[in-house]
């Protein structure tokens, strides 16, 4: 069992970073319509920080690690060797 080096153990990569289109890459709330908020977000945008990108100004796209399948490990195959991401102890 070994962290999976793609993805660092995250079980997924970063495709993307785009600019975050709530705040246009601000972080800031000023522009943000609360009403549609939740109650988590709300406490964000209150305190000046954008609730869709944390503050960052940036959204980050991801995907699955296909190296590990999502499971942010690498096992080595009891059966045959290979190194696979999943449950269990074989590769299928
Ligand atoms: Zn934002
Ligand atoms: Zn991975
Ligand atoms: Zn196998």
């Amino acid at each position: 069992m070994a962290v999976c080096e793609t993805c660092g153990g995250k079980g997924f990569v970063l495709v993307e970073e785009k600019k975050c289109p709530s705040c246009k890459g601000t972080g800031k709330a000023k522009s943000i319509n609360l009403s549609e908020l939740s109650e988590q977000q709300l406490n964000l945008a209150l305190g000046g920080s954008c609730p869709a990108c944390n503050g960052t100004g940036v959204t980050r796209v991801t995907e699955k690690c296909r190296e590990c399948n999502g499971y942010g490990e690498i096992k080595e195959c009891k059966v045959c060797g290979s190194h696979f991401g999943g449950d269990g102890d074989r590769c299928q």
